[in-house]
């Protein structure tokens, strides 16, 4: 049997220094548990650029294509500001999503409790928190035709279109209800059918598809809006919430803001079933290369340990070691470690990127 694969890019910033942390977590787990992966590594964004004039090299692209799952750190920062649209550092993570077609972006949204007291709501409406908001990444209004800006008489028209179509709302449905069944096994499905067409046809298309393929999950239905309002109000009725991709966008920022900092926050990106019958993926943490604290050891590598564990689950097939990877975030946390991002109190002096990785080892 083959090992499973894992392409790691590693990016700009921060990137690489949270990505040495995953890289020792790896490590525990081929020595430890006996589970190695082939890891490969490559460039993406500036790196790839200052090496090969391009931010995403087509071999890389190729090889992202051929593996169970890639795991990216973040790209961009200063230096490539001034660069023309079509080479900067960004543009190489869009191919990757585009060209791997990954239609549905999971954010969870989870609360640990040494956190709870960082989030900006009252402790008991986060403590235990743990939502995943699936978003539609690859169509929707920020790709429907016409667009642009047009001259109508004396004045300016901005022009974007909704659009969507029926598999378009099938197959991101598909991916909710399948991780439903992996966690609580309730979906709630988001969109404006009161004033949308389009979101009329996504709440005809998810009730189809609920009915056809997934009768045993729990399905209900609601007004973004009135969603956006009951994620703050009490956001632990929720278990996987899915909607659109301009839907999507909001919801996911305001529900990962309900539990803290951008250092904590994992994500993937998933597409079609590959011949495994596992979906194309992409994981990485939210932020992004922070180029503020980049080479100083202050990066939090919690998010992309956080987004390797979402790899285990959702690509290898491996969801008990996933929740040990958590839990051991979880025991480091409830001890007390802080970098410099997860600090409020006074009196507690922060530890490195390097120490958070030792200890969330120590822990596992
Ligand atoms: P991008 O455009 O790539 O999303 P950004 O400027 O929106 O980047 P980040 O690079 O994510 O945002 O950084 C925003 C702020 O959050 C910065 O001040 C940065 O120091 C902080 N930050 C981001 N990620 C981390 C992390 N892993 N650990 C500690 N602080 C972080
Ligand atoms: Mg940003």
């Amino acid at each position: 049997m083959t090992n499973p694969s894992l392409l790691i890019l590693p990016g700009d910033g921060i990137g690489p220094e949270v990505m040495a942390e995953v890289r020792k977590i790896i490590e525990w787990f081929g020595t430890k548990r006996n589970m190695a992966f082939d890891v490969s590594e490559d460039l993406v964004g500036g790196a790839a650029y200052d090496k090969h004039g391009t931010p995403l090299h087509d071999d890389t692209m190729a090889k992202a294509q051929e593996v169970d799952a890639v795991l990216l750190g973040a790209v961009g920062g200063p230096k490539y500001e001034a660069l023309d649209f079509s080479v900067k550092p960004e543009r190489g993570l869009l191919r990757l999503r585009k060209e791997m077609d990954l239609f549905a972006n999971l954010r969870p949204a989870q609360c640990f409790d040494a956190l709870a007291d960082f989030s900006s709501l009252k402790k008991d409406v986060v403590a235990g928190l743990d939502i995943m908001i699936v978003r539609e990444l690859t169509s929707g209004i920020y790709f429907g035709e016409p667009r642009g800006i047009i001259k109508e008489g004396n004045e300016r028209v901005g022009i974007n279109t909704q659009r969507y179509t029926e598999s378009e709302i099938a197959r991101v449905a598909r991916s909710a209800f399948e991780l439903a069944r992996k966690r609580g096994n309730k979906v709630c499905s988001m969109e404006k059918a009161n004033v949308m067409e389009s979101g009329v046809l996504w709440r005809d298309v998810v009730t189809e598809v609920h009915q056809a393929e997934y009768p045993d999950v729990e399905l209900s239905h609601m007004y973004a809006d009135a969603g956006a309002m009951q994620l703050c109000r009490w956001p632990k009725q929720f278990d996987v919430i899915v909607t659109d991709n301009l839907f999507g966008d909001l919801l996911s920022d305001a529900a990962a803001m309900l539990t803290g900092s951008l250092g904590m926050l994992p994500s993937a990106s998933l597409g079609a079933p590959m011949a495994n019958g596992r979906p194309k993926a992409l994981y990485e943490p939210v932020h992004g290369s922070a180029p503020d604290i980049a080479g100083q050891g202050k990066a939090n590598p919690i998010a992309c340990i956080l987004s390797f564990a979402m790899a285990l689950r959702y690509s290898f097939d491996l969801g008990a070691e996933a929740d040990r990877l958590e839990a051991a975030v979880e025991q480091v946390l409830a001890d007390g470690k802080r970098t410099a991002d997860l600090l409020g109190e006074e009196g507690v002096t922060p530890v490195s990127t390097g120490e958070m990785g030792d200890a969330v080892v120590a822990a596992l």
